[in-house]
């Protein structure tokens, strides 16, 4: 079964090596939004003669194909990628101690960010939340 992202690729016409069938799985697979050096751990895996050059060019391929989400949590320059939301929109929470990405979803606060468009005379056709966290101690 091909994954989602080599889906979005076929609807493109872009064809994949075995390679880039790997990255792309290895992405659709991943919960926890990696960087391309973890998508090269978990590709390497499948394949161990996957060099990290060719990762890195599946990735940044996919993401100019607009295939897969990028992020750059807290502006530190290091991108994480992520499939992209079919129509399960989510928000994201960063554990600034572990860097470890938690998802999550509100209601209250998806009807609140479109009021406040509209009550400035606006159409929300997009947003991004990004919330930095640390745990509290007990
Ligand atoms: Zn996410």
């Amino acid at each position: 079964m091909p994954s989602p992202i080599e889906k979005l690729c076929e609807e493109k016409n872009i064809r994949l090596t075995e390679n880039r069938r790997i990255v792309a799985r290895v992405i659709s697979d991943s919960h926890d939004h990696p960087d391309v050096e973890e998508v090269y751990r978990r590709a390497s895996k499948i394949n161990p003669k996957i060099g990290i050059a060719t990762v890195y060019r599946a990735v940044k391929m996919f993401d100019e194909l607009g295939v897969i989400a990028k992020h750059d949590f807290g502006g530190k320059g290091r991108a994480r990628y992520e499939k992209l939301e079919s129509d399960e929109h989510h928000d994201h929470l960063i554990d600034i101690t572990t860097n470890e990405v938690h998802e999550f979803f509100s209601e209250e606060l998806e009807n609140l960010k479109e009021k406040i468009a509209r009550d400035h005379g606006f159409e929300l056709i997009g947003h991004k939340l990004e919330l930095y966290c640390r745990p509290v101690r007990k």
